[in-house]
């Protein structure tokens, strides 16, 4: 007897229209980014565009092309402004137009990167051998691409704990430990490392967060009295947090000294480099940033200052062994074959916690091999030098303010005024800051240095011109001045 049963799946049933609309979406986005320049870097969502985020679950379908209207309509019209070239705030990636297709070639091919006898298990590892050229480790570093720093200051951290408290915290746990465990890092240290110290069960008071000083380094007599301390007190000392570039200021820390504490001391050595430590790559932080590769472990974002779209981050070990040591797991479910699709490379589910994972290598394999990293070397250098040039237009300025040190692409600065006290100032500033945004001219974000708010500009965007932070000047400046005359 022959039944038929009603068999569905997700493909189209019209492939010819499928194939319309998917031109019609990379046409659509070529258009926008090819456009973005003459847009506002950032507007307002409207009360009725939001009030269609709350529309619950579709039950039923309806065409695609109604769909796409209702992206262009709702969505695409309120992008967050990292892809403009007048945004700076917090530190967030522009993306390309190529790493932007490679994102969706890899979306459509679907590969999970973890395990199995497939190309892009071998694309991943180029790719994170790529990351140790770019770091100066050697071939036998091991490393992971991750989601983000967050992940990847995570990952590095635990195998930080499990190599220097003693490899059976793993199964036995941290209260077989004889001693309470301590890290060290700078007050100016992400609070990334705070929540992963939280969740390795260290507890975030055991972080001792170092004094800096004025240009916002680690304190280093304070870090070396300290550890000396805990351990007349039997506290077991075990890593140093060292920044390449801290969020709030890019202070990058003595990575010399830290070294030498570390080795004195027989302490990890993690740097959290984000995107500080891309400027490895540019002729004037070669120096200072050599000793990134002494790191024990190093961790910096792709999607940061490598202008990669969301996500992917890097960690990097020295020790192969140490890290596979903190993660390698073998369930009966992901046996290793000699061959067929369960043969392949180390799964790489014993690198990290994510077991599942996206094929995030390929927009940087396509990227560097179509610009070649020298081309990412210049636009680093590139935004280096609109930095150099914001600070002479700030401190030329006699209504600006340097608010601290630039020695990186983060520059801090405020709106000044003579006979205005710092709390005046800090609602003018912040003012500023709101008011840039509305009117869609500029994003910078915000801190607080000392107490006052200022102005930040954390610069990884390679479509930013030197005009770009002119605009930014002018209508700081203006901004500020209708602020004074209404208050
Ligand atoms: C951005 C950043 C992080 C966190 O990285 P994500 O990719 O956002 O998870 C950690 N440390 C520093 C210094 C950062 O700038």
């Amino acid at each position: 007897m022959k039944y038929t049963i009603n068999e569905e799946s997700l493909d189209p049933k019209d492939w010819s229209e499928m194939r319309r609309m998917a031109h019609l979406m990379v046409d659509d986005m070529m258009d926008f980014l090819q456009n973005i320049y003459d847009q506002p870097v950032w507007k307002p969502i409207p009360e009725n565009v939001k009030q269609s985020y709350e529309s619950s679950i579709p039950k039923e379908g309806q065409p695609l092309h109604e769909v796409y209207e209702e992206f262009k309509q709702n969505i695409l019209p309120y992008y967050k402004g990292n892809i403009h070239p007048s945004f700076w705030a917090w530190v967030q990636g522009t993306g390309s137009p190529t790493a932007g297709m490679a994102d969706m070639l890899a979306s459509m091919m679907n590969s999970n990167v973890t395990i199995g006898e497939h190309a892009a298990m071998y694309i991943d590892a180029q790719v994170v051998n790529w990351c140790k050229e770019i770091m100066g480790f050697s071939r036998e570093a091991s490393g992971l691409l991750t989601s983000g720093g967050s992940m990847a200051n995570f990952t590095a951290l635990t195998v930080a704990r499990n190599t220097l408290a003693n490899r059976s915290v793993r199964y036995k746990g941290l209260k077989n430990l004889e001693k309470q465990l301590v890290i060290y890092c700078s007050k100016e240290t992400h609070s990334c490392v705070i929540k992963g110290i939280e969740v390795l069960g260290i507890g975030s008071e055991n972080i001792r967060r170092i004094e800096v000083d004025d240009d916002y380094m680690i304190n280093l007599t304070v870090l070396e009295n300290q550890i000396q301390l805990d351990i007349q007190a039997g506290l077991q000392p075990f890593c140093i947090v060292a920044n390449v570039g801290t969020v709030n200021t890019g202070a990058i820390d003595d990575l010399d000294a830290i070294r030498g504490i570390c080795n004195q001391y027989d302490l990890w050595m993690h740097v959290d480099g984000a995107f500080g430590a891309l400027a490895k790559l540019v002729p004037r932080y070669k120096n200072q940033l050599k000793s990134i590769e002494q790191a024990d472990s190093v961790v910096f974002d792709l999607h940061k200052w490598m202008y990669m779209p969301y996500e992917i981050g890097c960690v990097l070990f020295q020790s192969g062994e140490a890290h596979r040591a903190t993660y390698a797991i073998e369930p009966d479910y992901l046996l290793k074959h000699e061959r067929g699709l369960a043969a392949g490379p180390d799964s790489l589910n014993n690198f990290g916690l994510e077991l599942s994972r996206g094929f995030k290598a390929l927009k940087v394999w396509m990227s560097f091999k179509e610009s070649g990293i020298h081309k990412f070397e210049r636009l680093i250098d590139q935004n280096l030098q609109q930095i150099d040039y914001l600070k002479s237009l700030v401190i030329h300025h006699p209504q600006l303010e340097l608010c601290a040190p630039v020695v990186l692409n983060v520059l801090c600065f405020r709106f000044y005024m003579d006979g205005m006290d710092n709390e005046q100032l800090n609602t003018i500033n912040k003012e500023i800051v709101m008011t840039l945004q509305e009117q869609g001219i500029a994003s910078p974000s915000s801190t607080l240095l000392k107490g006052n708010y200022c102005i930040r500009v954390a610069h990884v965007n390679h479509r930013s011109r030197k005009e770009h932070f002119d605009v930014l000047v002018e209508e700081v400046v203006r901004i500020g001045r209708e602020m004074v005359l209404v208050s």
